[in-house]
């Protein structure tokens, strides 16, 4: 069920109305749009008796939500999610353009290093970078833990790069969300009801990614269920889906792109490099993830790839990196786009001595 507010509803009705759901034991999730709040109702097993509701002052409608989700869905929300992240003008939805780059994992602070400086010249406004990496086989690499998080937060000081890192299971989350910008949720942890739902009581953005074979509703279901909880900021990231192709590691699945924008208001991200696995796709992967209307791009960088302690063969190198924000810079005003030049942090343009190390 679904609250429609009026376009002049005052704040203090919107929030009777919340009252009044949570008094008959539902949860209230009022989610403020351009024109209108909508207020989501959860927690009902049935139908919620919308009479008094609709006598409430301020309400314009009461509407079934036929979806499975209810708070990804663009019925309860029509316009597009942006996600904002305080002291920077980088946005993840919307007009521009989101680029999260960095190495599969952080292997030490040198490597770390190089690679952010190099992605923050080249405009990337996001760092990617495991801490605690999910990997096939228990005898690899499986990251440097609070060590790596600690870099991270130094490289978010020094670039003004905002920090995207993988929690894997409920004991890294609390970790994670606290060093963190945003909280990634890797394939393998899709379904991992139990993280999604505490990932929705925390109050940080969550990159999902796509389950290796995931169905659209069963990824927006998962989504639902961060939101479920009160965690309205998720971003979805398509990452390739297991097929029977050999030529490449997944099949990257960029008809998802339309088909989530069409039913949610969710941003969407695409991952070239997992969806393909290998170096020489991950450019026109990334451009035709552009090109299909994406919020952005998820790529991973570094500077020396044969020695990569993970995920070396599909990490494409800075030049690459740079080259492909000049390409999907030229294809992003054709879809209405654009790419913003770099990073902007009040905190370091009042510092000349950083903004001049950011060049
Ligand atoms: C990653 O981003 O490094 C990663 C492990 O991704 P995925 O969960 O998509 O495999
Ligand atoms: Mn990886």
């Amino acid at each position: 069920m679904l609250v429609v507010m009026k376009a002049q509803a005052t704040p203090e009705e919107i929030q009777a109305v919340c009252r009044h759901i949570e008094a008959l034991g539902f949860r209230a999730h009022p989610l403020p749009g351009a024109q209108r709040t909508a207020i989501g109702i959860t927690g009902n097993q049935g139908e919620v008796d919308r009479g008094n509701l609709e006598e409430m002052s301020g309400v314009a409608e009461v509407i079934r939500v036929s979806k499975p989700y209810k708070l990804a869905s663009r019925d309860v929300k029509e316009e597009d999610t942006v996600i904002r992240f305080p002291g920077t003008d980088a946005t993840i939805g919307g007009r521009n353009l989101a680029i999260v780059a960095g190495p599969c994992a952080i292997e030490n602070r040198e490597q770390a290093f190089v690679i952010a400086e190099q992605v923050a010249a080249s405009g990337a406004q996001f760092f990617r970078g495991g801490a605690y990496k999910p990997r096939t086989s228990p005898y690899a690499f499986q990251g440097l833990g609070v060590e790596a998080l600690r870099i991270m937060a130094e490289i978010r000081e020094r670039f003004g790069l905002r920090i995207v890192t993988e929690a894997i299971d409920n004991e890294t989350l609390d970790l994670v969300a606290e060093w963190a910008d945003v909280i990634q949720i890797g394939a393998r942890n899709m379904q991992n009801f139990s993280l999604l739902k505490h990932a929705g009581r925390l109050r940080k953005p969550v990159l999902l990614k796509r389950g290796l074979s995931a169905t659209l509703d069963e990824f927006l279901m998962a989504a639902e269920y961060i939101m479920s909880e009160g965690n309205y900021e998720v971003i979805l990231c398509e990452r390739g889906v297991r097929t029977f192709t050999d030529h490449s590691r997944n099949t990257l699945d960029l008809s998802i792109v339309p088909a989530v924008q069409r039913l949610s208001h969710l941003p969407i991200l695409v991952d070239p490099s997992h969806g393909t696995g290998k170096r020489d796709k991950v450019l026109p992967m990334a451009r035709a993830a552009i090109a299909s209307g994406a919020d952005g791009i998820l790529v991973e960088v570094h500077h020396q790839p044969e020695k990569a302690l993970s995920d070396g063969p599909q990490s494409i190198y800075p030049d690459q990196f740079a080259r492909m924000m000049d390409e999907i810079g030229q294809i992003a005003p054709i879809v209405h786009r654009e790419l913003p030049r770099g990073i902007h942090v009040e905190a370091l343009a009042a510092n000349p001595h950083d903004a001049s190390a950011r060049q």
